[in-house]
């Protein structure tokens, strides 16, 4: 196997032992050249992660409160600090520290702000491991709207990573249009993993967490649920989308293009061998029907009930439109003759908002009937074995009627790779548990 990118989390960066442990990791492969690293993370339950002090660090100066900024910011110091004093080496981070703080005050930004617990684990990461420190903003770049410029950040990033066999690189920021540092959204070292691996051109990129992969759900909801040895991009992409929140929902694109697997990987349990992300599956269907499943609680729908909706042109167009409008997107249109079902992310819909939409639907569109289901949850049963397995979908509905639960909507992904059930918020984990039961008991 070729050169293998590996990024560390939050938890794996948290204090110095867990470094170790990451160093220990990296030169047990000579083949793991390239390390990316997120900010320190929680060392234990209760714990804050210091990109969440680095926000309230800018929360601070953005609201004036001088006293609450030094505050938090010492804590940043003394993590930082105490780190630096167990590993055992001088890297004058107490004066870099400094500059940081006077930076975040002078009204460096919010972006700037979180960045800098990514680029002082890296800056330490470098140093544990003697190898040169690559700073992000060499080469990730975000446009106006704040989205990587895909092409341009794989090109620049392949030139610059090729002057360096080895290097370590701060996840989670890269450089806006205007110049200053920009970061994705939370979670988003996964993102900057994926990058340097494509720009490599890596054989595997290997994501080291504190877990050893995908479970078939939320161990939280199903007391120890299989775990999932291999899944696909497409797989990963539905359930982490749906709330399994191993992985950056986005993480998968830099490498999907170019065929490199994701290997999820347990910094705490190195000898466990994780989950695979391929492209093509080589599971076999006939034992595989459902990969995993997935739910996210919080989602208003609104159903449209008009006699010959079919035939009329434009109708759907017209319910869009009114939602364009207000900047609200849709995560899915269920639809029947007569009838049909925008489902809308709760986030999008604040006091009053739902309201406006819905008068404004009754005007353009004329509905005989319009109504909403507030608070419910998607359910995602996801696998590419569904497709290939006659009966699939009357074993989940059927799973769902005998433990007593009331499905207000279907919708199944064209590639039928998914099922997803819409139930009340209070459902969501009684749902998930009865799928598990009928698939994998
Ligand atoms: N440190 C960032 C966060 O907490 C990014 C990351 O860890 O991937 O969201």
């Amino acid at each position: 196997m070729g050169l293998k990118v590996c990024k560390f989390g939050g938890t794996s960066m948290a204090s110095g032992s867990t470094i170790s442990e990451v160093a220990k990791i990296v030169n047990a492969d000579k083949e793991r050249r390239y390390v990316v690293v997120s900010a320190p993370g929680k060392r234990f339950s209760g714990d804050v992660k210091v990109t969440d002090l680095l926000y309230a660090c800018s929360d601070a100066v953005e609201a004036g409160d001088e006293a609450e900024f030094f505050k938090v910011f010492d804590k940043i110091r003394v993590r930082f600090l105490n780190i630096q004093t167990e590993i055992g080496k001088d890297l004058g981070l107490e004066a870099a520290l400094s500059e940081v703080e006077e930076n975040i005050l002078k009204g460096a930004g919010r972006d700037y702000a979180a960045s800098r617990g990514e680029y002082f684990a890296a800056k330490i990461m470098a140093a544990v491991l003697d190898v040169p420190f690559v700073d992000a903003t060499e080469f990730v770049r975000f446009d106006e709207q704040g989205v990587l410029k895909q092409e341009e950040t794989f090109a620049l990033g392949e030139k610059v990573l090729s002057a360096y066999t080895r290097a370590v690189i701060p996840g989670f920021y890269g450089l806006g249009a205007d110049g200053k540092v920009a970061t994705f959204s939370r979670g988003g070292g996964d993102i900057s993993g994926s990058i340097v691996a494509r720009s490599v051109s890596a054989s595997l990129y290997e994501n080291w967490t504190d877990v050893s992969g995908f479970y078939v759900c939320d161990p939280r909801i199903v007391n120890s649920p299989k775990w999932i040895p291999e899944l696909t991009y497409q797989e990963l992409r539905e359930l982490s989308y749906m709330g399994a929140n191993v992985l950056h929902s986005e993480s998968i694109f830099p490498v999907r293009s170019a065929g490199i697997p994701i290997r999820i990987c347990n910094t705490f349990r190195p000898e466990d061998s994780g989950t695979y992300i391929v492209k093509h599956s080589t599971r076999d269907m006939r034992e595989y029907v459902v990969t995993g499943i997935a739910g996210k609680k919080g989602f208003t729908s609104i159903t449209l009930e008009k006699s010959l909706m079919n035939g009329e042109v434009g109708f759907v167009g017209k319910v869009l439109s009114v939602i364009g409008k207000h900047g609200i997107s849709f995560e899915h249109l269920p639809s029947g003759i007569d009838t049909m079902s925008l489902v809308i992310d709760n986030v999008y819909l604040p006091e009053g908002t739902l309201e406006t939409l819905l008068q404004e639907i009754k005007e353009v569109a004329q509905p005989d009937k319009i109504y909403t289901h507030e608070n419910i949850s998607l359910v995602a049963t996801v696998g590419h074995g569904m497709a290939k397995n006659v009966g699939t979908s009357a074993r989940l509905f059927k799973a769902l009627s005998d433990a007593g639960i009331n499905v207000n909507m279907i919708d199944q992904g064209s590639s039928e790779l998914n099922i997803i059930v819409g139930v009340e918020n209070d459902d969501c984990a009684d749902c998930i548990q009865a799928i598990y039961r009928e698939f994998f008991n």
